[in-house]
């Protein structure tokens, strides 16, 4: 028994006469190594710690999406049922939801990768006050356009304010304040991920269409109106290459500017049934548009005049907006020019619904009975399933454990993202069940087969399907593939 236990894990054999007992659990729910040998300095060594299933915050036993009476009667999809069967979200009033851990977990892969496509095309980060003085709104005039979309409130000193539902007006009065900008300093680029604020009139679909959500909106300040559209097709290539990133089919359209205003604009859209925007799309050439924008009676492409236009229904999950001088000019937002000569900047908004994205990602990739998730934001990669307690296969419960430990020390980008279901009350049936609902992309169950002198590991991959039997070796194999971010 040793040297084949010894082979497999190298840590395992050593401690399979150590009882579980040993494990100490420590206040956050996960388990603490106590070490043969105690560390000289208990301060500078970290314990090693693992999610435990059992003391994840991912309540499945909340409420049912069903008549609620946060809900008000909001109309509910595929995502959300999901979502909150899994214990992932939870309503609070209307539009809003409280997002519980997994959600975090998944959000914040999310805004890294947001991170790192906005940076990549020279994008700075910064957070702008939510709280908006009507003061900014008035002067655009949106203070009355967005009539009850806006969340107004006063201050004690009876002053005007609003929660933001974008960020036009902040940012350019921010850079209008700046004196000194250069053209050296051009093109500008800065984005936030921030709570947005705004009255729908009919909140619903759970995150696709909450009252406060998150979005990333991003601010471009260009030279000339040439160097802006370039700016602007960098963008656009940046949400392309997110999107494909994320293993979500989108499609971007040309778009309606709406209240923002401007004069050239996109939606990216993901093609699903519940999405709300109906788009266009040619058979022929790369056409697409949101119906808003064509001739009611439009059924022939307008760019290859040849090919005929197909509908079909998207979730918006971007929009981009070349804004040219209107609020340039209005706030005075302005440049000194190789000349050393004040210049009215040229302008463009992009906006990308972070939670919304979330949502229509589950909306489009999941079964009715399992969260799929794009693969770079499952909130864990890899979910280990010990034996059941009192097996045949018991002994095993130990190797179970060890893996869980040495995954993420062996292969970095598994560090943190292997959770162990140590719901060992349970049977390995039941609990694989779950394993899939949630939608771990990988899921190892370690049982009978890890005991042979050839140990084997059955491991599930909810993306192809698959259940296979590898070896330790195997097993790295196959998850050393494991992207993360
Ligand atoms: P919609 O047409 O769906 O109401 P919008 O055109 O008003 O959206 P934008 O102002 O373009 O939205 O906002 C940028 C992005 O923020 C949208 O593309 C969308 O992904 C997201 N978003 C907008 N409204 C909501 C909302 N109520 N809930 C969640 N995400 C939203
Ligand atoms: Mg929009």
């Amino acid at each position: 028994m040793e040297p084949v236990v010894h082979q497999i894990w190298p840590r395992v054999w050593q401690r399979l006469h150590r009882p579980l007992a040993l494990l100490r659990k420590n206040h956050s729910g996960c388990t603490h190594h106590s070490s043969f040998a105690p560390s000289p300095s208990p301060h500078l060594s970290r314990p090693r710690s693992l999610p435990l299933v059992s003391r994840l915050y991912q309540p499945s036993n909340l409420r049912d999406v069903g008549p609620d009476s946060r809900l008000q009667g909001e109309q509910t999809c595929k995502s959300q049922r999901l979502m909150q069967q899994a214990g992932l979200v939870y309503p609070s009033n209307p539009g809003c939801y409280y997002y519980l851990p997994a959600t975090v977990r998944a959000m914040e892969k999310l805004v890294r990768v947001i991170d790192e496509e906005m940076q990549g095309i020279g994008g700075q980060k910064l957070d702008m006050p939510s709280l908006c003085s009507a003061d900014l709104w008035k002067t655009s005039d949106r203070w009355e356009l967005m009539g009850k979309e806006l969340f107004r409130l006063k201050d004690r000193h009876g002053s005007d304010y609003c929660l933001g539902p974008t960020h036009e007006e902040a940012v350019t009065t921010l850079v209008a304040h700046q004196t000194t900008l250069s053209h050296r300093q051009l093109p500008l680029l800065l984005y936030q991920i921030t709570r947005k604020f705004r009255d729908e009139p009919k909140p619903k679909f759970g995150l696709l269409r909450g009252r406060e959500f998150y979005m990333k909106d991003m601010y471009s300040f260009d030279m000339s109106e040439e160097a802006a559209y370039q700016t602007y097709e960098s963008v656009c290539e940046a949400y392309t290459r997110l999107f494909t990133r994320l293993g979500l089919r989108c499609v971007q359209v040309q778009a309606d500017t709406g209240n923002i205003g401007g004069t050239l604009s996109h939606e990216f859209q993901l093609p699903a049934d519940i999405g709300e925007d109906r788009l266009l799309v040619c058979g022929s050439c790369s056409f697409s548009a949101n119906v808003e924008t064509l001739p009611l009676d439009q059924t022939n492409c307008p760019k290859c005049k040849t090919g005929s236009l197909a509908q079909s229904k998207g979730i918006e999950v971007g929009h981009t907006f070349y804004l040219g001088k209107k609020y340039s000019q209005m706030f005075n937002a302005a440049f000194s020019n190789t000349q050393n000569k004040a210049t009215i900047t040229e302008m463009g908004c992009y906006g990308l619904g972070v939670t919304r994205i979330l949502a229509a990602a589950i909306e489009v990739l999941s079964t009715d009975d399992e969260i799929h998730w794009p693969d770079l934001l499952a909130p864990y990669q890899v979910c280990v399933l010990p034996p059941k307690k009192g097996s045949k296969a018991d002994e095993a419960s130990n190797i179970a454990e060890d893996m869980a430990y040495s995954l993420g020390e062996t292969l970095p980008s598994l560090k943190g993202e292997v959770v162990m279901d140590d719901r060992t009350h349970m049977t390995i049936g039941k609990r694989l069940k779950d394993a899939k609902r949630l939608g771990y992309p990988f899921v190892i169950v370690v049982g009978q087969g890890a005991l042979e002198e050839q140990p084997k590991f059955e491991v599930i991959c909810q993306k192809s399907g698959e259940t296979m039997f590898l070896s330790k070796d195997g097993l790295l194999d196959l998850l050393q593939i494991v992207e993360t971010v």
